[in-house]
């Protein structure tokens, strides 16, 4: 990586292309190695893919952190929802003695010895405002004030980049506690308070379960119809069966199989104002990406009366809110578990991979990880660890061929004359 401080408007020397680019804040640092923007799992797992093939990587984060979202962003009582056969990242397996779902701590754990294995360092306290391609470079520049040129851009800012916060009439003039779940902790300053959910996916199912076993209240706001599905049928796990099923099975016929054993094991879950969508789960997913909640005790609590179901909110008022049904309730505070987005929109000035609409490559998976002026996505199918994983492989297999071309002309005779 080659340094220069120039102050504005500078010229500065690229040493690895020959050419003399403009600098256009404080300080400029032209990078010969591909720089990757998001020090989670994604983009540790492309540094260690390119690593393994003796390609060095510059990692960019805005936190001061490896794993953020897991680190900072998470509530205590998390597991990998899903076995951990299929959160690997590529080149290390979890330690032996791991259980089936590692808890968050062992998960941080094990994305710590990758770093250390793969020697991965990033850039911590570096946020990307924009990102630009110029004549094949691409200009990235930081809240900081630092810009970086470099010629490959691997976006790894995940799916989970920002909280959503809905825009629910009268919310502002609650005057409960409101808090996302990424700021949710613990059920433990709840103790003995009314607190209403928001949001009825696998988060808001397990903050109801964490409320109630600290002694809280939940109500939980379903606004759609979902599945839940048991975490384990025939003592395996359901995605496990369900990926196997479906090397053999058409997607409607692992579905029925789906549902039938949820029938059977969990009840008629729209007794209890869980209604499911009318797609199966495995095709809901493929054709909207939306994930089925794996139940991890939640719906006993709903059968049993500890936590209430509501539909849609019609709107919040100074000490509850009143539901689309017409019935009013009062909560001491609200979670908000509303979800995530991506920020690429915001400092991508590219519009021609990643859509403005939802900051998704437009090209879905398996072909959304390289766009054109070597621009690549890793963590946006939508697939959690296991595509994260199939992006990264890819993405160093494509960058390792171009950057052996390139290495040899910068070796070549020819090319160290003209320096
Ligand atoms: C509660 C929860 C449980 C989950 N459980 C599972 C599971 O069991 N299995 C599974 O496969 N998946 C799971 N997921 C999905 C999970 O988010 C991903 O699998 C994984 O964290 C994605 O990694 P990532 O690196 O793509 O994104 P992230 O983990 O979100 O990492 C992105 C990084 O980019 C940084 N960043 C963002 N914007 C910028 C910027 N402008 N400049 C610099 N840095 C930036 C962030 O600070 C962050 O560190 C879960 C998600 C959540 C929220």
């Amino acid at each position: 990586m080659a340094v220069w401080t120039e102050s504005e408007g500078k010229r500065v020397h690229d040493p690895f292309y020959h050419n003399f680019l403009l600098a256009k804040t404080d300080k400029c640092i032209v990078v010969d190695e591909p720089v990757i923007i998001g020090a989670g799992p994604s983009g540790l797992a492309v540094a260690a893919c390119l690593k393994e093939k003796g390609i060095p990587s510059l990692i960019l984060e805005r936190s001061h952190c490896i794993a953020s979202l897991w680190q900072l962003k998470t509530y205590d009582r998390l597991h990998l929802h899903l076995p951990k056969k299929f959160c690997e990242l590529p080149l290390m397996p979890y330690p032996p003695g791991f259980p089936t779902y590692p808890t968050k701590q062992q998960f941080i754990a094990y994305l710590e010895a990758y770093a250390i294995q793969y020697d991965i360092k990033p850039v911590f306290n570096q946020m990307v405002v924009s990102a630009e391609n110029e004549d094949g470079r691409w200009r990235v520049r930081t809240e900081e004030g630092t810009e970086y040129l470099c010629k490959w851009l691997v976006v790894a800012t995940g799916e989970n980049a920002e909280a959503v916060i809905p825009d629910i009439e009268g919310l502002e003039q609650y005057k409960g506690k409101v808090v996302h779940t990424s700021a949710y902790r613990s059920g433990d300053m709840y103790r003995g308070k009314k607190v209403l959910v928001v949001g009825c996916g696998n988060s808001g199912m397990e903050v109801c379960l964490d409320l109630c076993n600290h002694g809280a209240m939940p109500s939980i706001v379903v606004r759609e119809a979902v599945h839940i599905l048991p975490r384990e049928m025939f003592g395996s796990s359901t995605f496990g069966l369900s990926v196997w099923l479906l090397k053999y099975l058409p997607i409607q016929t692992v579905d029925r199989f789906l549902l039938i054993m949820s029938r059977l094991m969990l009840g008629d879950t729209s007794r209890f104002g869980l209604e499911r969508p009318h797609l199966g789960p495995m095709e809901l997913k493929s054709v909207s990406g939306k994930t089925p909640v794996l139940d991890v005790g939640t719906l006993e609590k709903i059968k049993s009366g500890d936590i209430k179901v509501f539909p849609a909110i019609n709107h919040f008022t100074k000490h509850g809110a009143e539901f689309i049904d017409g019935r009013m309730e009062e909560f001491d505070a609200v979670v908000l578990a509303t979800g995530y987005r991506s920020n690429v929109p915001f400092w991508l000035k590219d519009t021609e991979f990643f859509s403005e609409k939802d900051g998704y490559p437009r090209r879905p998976f398996p072909n959304g990880w390289k766009g054109k002026q070597c621009l690549y996505s890793v963590g946006f199918t939508k697939r959690g660890l296991l595509g994260a994983s199939m992006d990264a492989t890819r993405i160093a297999h494509d960058i390792a061929q171009c950057w052996q071309v390139m290495t040899k002309q910068l070796n070549h005779p020819s090319s160290k004359l003209s320096t």
